[in-house]
């Protein structure tokens, strides 16, 4: 009896690995921001076109964004911060994790590569994002960094045995930024959110901390150039406003990729984008399977 009581139980674990193993077919995307804001602000738009098509994203923040704020600060902030950033993930579709490791105290150690490794892996990721190395804030560098250097770990075998490895490499690619040097943001991918831009916008409004007091920049004085939270109709509009133009930005500088992905007419009506650069680092993937990875050019 308990004998094939155990071999039900040993047959039952195989068919759950070989489920595992065989996958569901849906892409799993994991980004990964300094702060609790970071990957919102970077990819929301893209996370939700993922996520309407029943593809996984988490957005982690590597820091738990303790010092940003200009009035307040410590373990407090903190948990505001998580519950931003889970409001905002609800709102988008998406799953939400908060490290717990100071803001502005990151640093590329090996302690935290290894962490970042395992991160990568419990979440069997397809894609992998992140800042580039170059960035004005040095968590924002360190993240860099730390997933370049987790690029080729994840799929060694004999280091954080305690989570197995990834068989296949994933896609590592970077978020947008403006800086210049050692080289400027050089996108090979740009994704139209027109269609998923006021979903973005729903879930920045979560953000409050950052997206209308300002964050560690903000101050007394600049919060009066943005409408109280009494008036939620006036606060959307600033936020669509400020979004809008950033959004549009980003299409305008990157038109030339959008029409090669899109095609001459539906490339120059694009209103919002978001772009992404690939990593050398992880596998490179060919002009085919972007187009899977981004199952997003020929609809619409
Ligand atoms: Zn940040």
């Amino acid at each position: 009896m308990i004998r094939s009581f155990l071999i039900l139980v040993a047959f039952l674990a195989q068919l759950t690995l070989h489920a595992e193993e065989k996958g569901d077919g849906k892409l799993r995307i994991i980004v990964f921001g300094a702060h609790p804001d970071d990957a919102e602000y970077k990819t929301a738009g893209v996370a939700v076109k993922w996520a309407r098509l029943g593809h996984r994203v988490k957005l982690v923040s590597v820091t738990n964004g303790d010092i940003g704020h200009w009035k307040e600060a410590g373990g407090p902030l903190a948990i505001r911060r998580a519950t931003e950033a889970a409001a905002c993930a609800k709102k988008l579709g998406v799953t939400s994790q908060v490290l717990d490791i100071h803001d502005g105290e990151l640093l590329p150690s090996l302690e935290n590569r290894k962490l970042i490794t395992r991160v990568i892996r419990e979440w069997k990721a397809d894609i992998v994002i992140a800042h580039r190395p170059w960035d004005y804030h040095p968590d924002h560098r360190y993240v860099g960094v730390l997933i370049q250097d987790a690029a080729f770990m994840v799929t060694v075998p004999f280091i954080c045995q305690d989570v197995p490895y990834l068989k296949k490499n994933p896609v590592f690619l970077y978020s947008s930024d403006g800086f210049q040097k050692p080289y400027p943001f050089t996108p090979d991918i740009a994704v139209s959110v027109d269609d998923s831009f006021e979903q973005k916008l729903d879930g920045i409004h979560e953000l409050t901390s950052q997206a209308y007091e300002g964050g560690a920049s903000g101050s007394e004085e600049s919060m009066k150039s943005v409408p109280p939270a009494s008036d939620e109709v006036a606060r959307r509009a600033w936020l669509k406003r400020r979004w809008g133009a950033r959004q549009s930005n980003e299409a305008d500088r990157y038109r030339e990729l959008l029409i090669k992905l899109y095609g001459e007419e539906k490339g120059k009506a694009v209103k919002y984008a978001e772009t992404f650069e690939v990593c050398e680092y992880g596998r490179r993937p060919s002009a085919e399977e972007i187009k899977q990875l981004f199952p997003f050019y020929d609809a619409k």
